[in-house]
């Protein structure tokens, strides 16, 4: 019987080691963690909620869709109703229009000059400014607010995001699912039959080829197989916690083109609503000139009680309002870090009921952040083709490594489809799909 190691029990982990099983592999999953799921993290108390991913994006194109039957997940599209906010209420203007022209511009840009070197989404921002005559200073400034909102899904600073990334970015925007009863239904469906195969609290630091296999070093002693599939965060791997062999060098060099972005959330419940329940999402616009430096980064803002889940708000954060939140201490810092947003909510000093954030950037089983990232300068075309160049038994998987839907639950487990296949493909043995891998 042949043998595979996994290191790292994310969706993208377990995945795999469920496909190289139910082949009839020998899996043994190495985890760090005293649990599974990695980024993927349910709390009960005091409701339901979400400290990692928490929507199935990209409805007609996600892999994990067919189990909401399956598993009776519950999810709520929560893009009825998204109400733009300044500091000063209601946004007026056409900033949401000047963004998307921005990011057709920008499109427009690299398809005319493909030798183009990259820059920040700023700087090419301030170009598509600079050549644009049709709108008013006072448009454009609206549309740099609004495009400043890319720092949440990069978890870095507009001055930081690759301009030829967000030159991808436009299109209809496709729908995302908020998921009610918990994302980890996903993990326990998964951890099911290979729940004995799992060890946990094992910190993998090396892996090396051997004459007959593989190698792994851990905190836990040696492990050794056949296969390995390496499915750690993209920054793991970066700075170099497990160290890799030295036939995958392009692997390991591609991996410095390559960048890792931090996102907080903070969950706040009331004992009743301040702010206008009937709305799904607020998009806190930020405000260059805003007395209160919170003001002037972006948020968005989950309006919990209209999917009927808490009489609350959960505030997605940019990289910079991530790294303040993470150094309070208190739950008085948390809601005085937050307090000038609340307020264009219409907030007077109301005490919450519950209060907590997360602390991914304070994880280094996380990779100290949220979901990789394309910096300035970046390659993630070269990267995956360094890493789907791999060919052999040892494999690479996780969010880092998924074609479509990077930085995603669903990118991650179908990453964990392609490795799997990859192996069988090495180790001979014929692959059947289990139509969840789109492969
Ligand atoms: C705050 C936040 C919000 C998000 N929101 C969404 C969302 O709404 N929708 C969505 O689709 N995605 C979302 N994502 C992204 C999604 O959660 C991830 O893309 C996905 O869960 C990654 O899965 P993975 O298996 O690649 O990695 P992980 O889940 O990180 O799994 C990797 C595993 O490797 C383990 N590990 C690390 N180092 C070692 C080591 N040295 N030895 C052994 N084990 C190790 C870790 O403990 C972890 O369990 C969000 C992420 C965050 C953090």
């Amino acid at each position: 019987m042949s043998s595979a190691i996994i290191v790292g029990g994310g969706i993208a982990g377990l995945r795999a080691a469920n496909v190289l099983k139910s082949h009839g592999l020998k899996v043994t999953i190495l985890e760090g963690r005293d649990r599974v799921g990695g980024r993927i993290l349910t709390e009960t108390e005091p409701f339901m909620h979400e400290m990692g991913a928490s929507w199935f994006h990209s409805t007609a194109t996600n892999n994990l869709m067919p189990l909401l039957k399956t598993l009776n997940i519950e999810g709520y599209f929560d893009d009825s109703s998204v109400v733009a906010l300044t500091e000063h209420g209601p946004a007026k203007g056409s900033g949401g229009n000047v963004k998307n022209e921005f990011v057709a511009w920008a499109h427009n840009y690299f398809k005319l000059n493909p030798t183009a070197e990259d820059m920040s989404a700023k700087k090419l921002y301030q170009k598509y400014a600079e050549s644009v005559s049709h709108i008013d200073s006072e448009a454009k400034e609206q549309g740099y607010a609004v495009a400043r909102f890319f720092e949440i899904p990069f978890g870095m600073p507009f001055s930081e995001i690759s301009g030829k990334a967000v030159s991808g970015a436009g299109g209809s925007r496709p729908r995302d699912l908020y998921i009610l009863n918990g994302y980890t239904k996903v993990i326990d469906w998964l951890k099911k039959e290979i729940a004995d195969d799992i060890k946990l609290g094992v910190d993998v630091s090396a892996i090396e080829k051997t004459s007959s296999g593989y190698k792994v070093t851990t905190s836990k002693g040696d492990y050794t197989a056949d296969a390995v599939i390496v499915a750690a965060p993209l920054n793991v791997l970066k700075r170099g916690d497990i160290s890799l062999p030295s036939d995958v060098s392009k692997v390991s060099q591609a991996l410095q083109h390559m960048s890792y972005g931090g996102m907080s959330k903070i969950y706040l419940t009331f004992d009743k609503p301040f702010w206008d329940t009937s709305v799904d999402q607020f998009h806190y616009i930020p405000s260059e000139n805003a007395k209160e430096a919170v003001l002037n980064q972006p948020f968005v803002i989950v309006n919990l009680a209209a999917s009927g889940k808490a009489q609350g708000l959960c505030f997605l954060t940019s990289k910079e309002t991530s790294d303040l939140l993470e150094k309070t201490s208190t739950k008085d810092d948390i809601v005085n870090l937050i307090k000038p947003v609340l307020s264009v909510l219409g907030y007077k000093d109301e005490k919450p009921t519950f209060v907590e954030r997360t602390t991914w950037t304070q994880d280094k089983y996380a990779g100290n952040g949220t979901f990789s990232s394309t910096k300035v300068g970046d390659d993630r075309g070269a990267w995956l083709e360094a890493v789907h160049a791999v060919s052999g038994n040892l494999q690479f998987a996780g969010e880092h490594c998924a074609f479509d839907n990077a930085g995603a639950a669903d990118g991650a487990f179908d990453s964990g489809s392609v490795a799997a296949k990859k192996i069988l493909e090495g180790l001979k043995v014929a692959y059947k799909n289990d139509n969840f891998a789109k492969l």
